[in-house]
């Protein structure tokens, strides 16, 4: 029996498309320049990604590739020892170091696969203050991030313990392999080009954020079942979808996979109520059937059928946390949506229907809102906070109208499709 047939033809073929998830991720998601600096981030078991990723950035010209390696164990060890006052510490030299890198011009690329349940056995009082101190420390590169400076990108790998969350009634390696397969194919990995694969799904993308942009509109309004809520949307308010060019002069896919076209609401003005059309998975805990109302921009009630709880100690959070950071607009037809698959992660279940999002909004969501200061961002009405959760309210019953400037209501959505092709 020669070596090609000892392998299982499941396994070869998966290493084939985890080299061309890598490639996506190098060509595509950072669209890494010669001589430019990868900044990566990654779970121990996305090792094998995280190899193929450094090969495709060697290749295409990096200096040097610097990963950051991170065991859930290690983790759940804090929780289990760590010092009381320890949970308002994180290590702000590393961040410091990683905004270093950015300014320096470094791209950044997070392999995420994450266990959804892994904290929520542990107390939520430490760990919504770890979560606070890893937040604070952060800021300084998140927002070279958010402030799209830098190419960066984010990618998946099926990690056992994520897999076996996804699919539960299946033994651990075939729950892998199963998830992997939808991964790749989500991130369209396993097209026969996949970069021109991109390309066609950026173009397309790019058309329904122009077509937005030239609309203008004034809000949104969304209907459904335990749904009728008007987002209003941000003065000078800029559609993104797809590829964008990052202010180093790179064009990058920042999540790898995408489906969405989003933007900046206001945060004074969504009114009516809304229900999620999907469970969120926020750190362990699943909150189903989630239901608010707004009044003036903020949560005014929010209740929901599990996780309540949790949903209002998010709420909590700050200031900035009761009111809106983005709306989102998916297809039902999308391909996560059609997988019929719930991932447990923002990554793929954001783009698996239209959303929005609590909490912090997006700058280069507001026309010329990169150079703008705090103040002027809040007086075009955008939203600021330490959360940004994205959770979703669209469905195949879920029409949406834009409300042009002068009250006009168009047809945006039907029964979750666009209606102009
Ligand atoms: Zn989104
Ligand atoms: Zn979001």
């Amino acid at each position: 029996m020669n070596e090609q047939f000892r392998t299982p033809p499941d396994s070869q073929s998966q290493a084939v498309l985890i080299d061309r998830l890598a490639e996506v991720a190098v060509r595509v998601g950072l669209g890494l320049k010669p001589g430019q600096e990868l900044v990566m981030t990654a779970p121990l078991e996305a090792l094998a990604l995280a190899r193929r990723i450094t090969e495709h950035a060697y290749k295409a010209g990096a200096s040097l590739v610097t990963t950051f390696f991170s065991d859930e164990e290690s983790s759940l060890l804090r929780y289990r020892h760590g010092r009381d006052e320890g949970f308002d510490t994180a290590s702000d030299w590393l961040y410091e170091g990683m905004a270093a890198a950015f300014r320096n011009g470094a791209a950044r690329l997070a392999i995420v696969g994450e266990d959804p349940s892994l904290l929520a056995k542990e107390d939520p009082e430490k760990v919504s203050r770890a979560n606070r101190a890893r937040s604070k420390a952060y800021m300084p590169a998140l927002s070279l991030i958010a402030g799209s400076d830098i190419n960066w990108t984010i990618v998946a790998a099926a990690t056992p313990a994520w897999a076996r969350a996804v699919f539960p009634n299946d033994p651990e390696d075939v729950a892998v392999s199963k998830l992997w397969k939808a991964i790749f194919a989500a991130s369209r990995a396993d097209t026969p080009d996949p970069i021109k694969a991109w390309e066609a799904h950026n173009a397309e993308l790019h058309a329904r954020m122009r077509m937005l942009n030239e609309k203008n509109y004034a809000a949104l309004h969304f209907r459904g079942p335990g749904t009728d809520l008007r987002v209003g949307l941000a003065e000078g308010h800029e559609w993104r979808g797809g590829s964008g060019k990052a202010k180093n002069g790179v064009v990058c896919n920042a999540n790898i996979p995408t489906e969405e076209v989003f933007t900046t609401p206001h945060k004074d003005r969504v009114d009516g109520h809304v229900s999620s059309t999907k469970p969120l998975s926020y750190q362990g805990t699943l909150i189903q059937d989630i239901q608010v109302t707004f009044e003036g921009g903020k949560i005014v009630e929010a209740k929901a059928r599990t996780g309540e709880a949790v949903l209002n100690k998010v709420l909590e959070t700050d200031e900035g946390s009761r009111r809106l950071g983005e709306v989102a607009l998916v297809p039902h037809s999308s391909p996560i949506s059609q997988s019929g698959l719930l991932f447990l992660n923002t990554l793929f279940d954001e783009n698996a229907s239209s959303h929005i999002a609590l909490g912090q909004a997006y700058s280069k969501c507001i026309r010329g809102g990169g150079a703008m200061s705090e103040d002027e961002l809040a007086s075009r009405g955008s939203n600021k906070s330490l959360i940004h959760i994205d959770w979703m309210i669209g469905s195949d019953r879920v029409d949406v109208d834009g409300i042009t400037q002068d009250g006009r209501a168009e047809p945006l959505m039907r029964g979750g499709e666009w209606v102009s092709a």
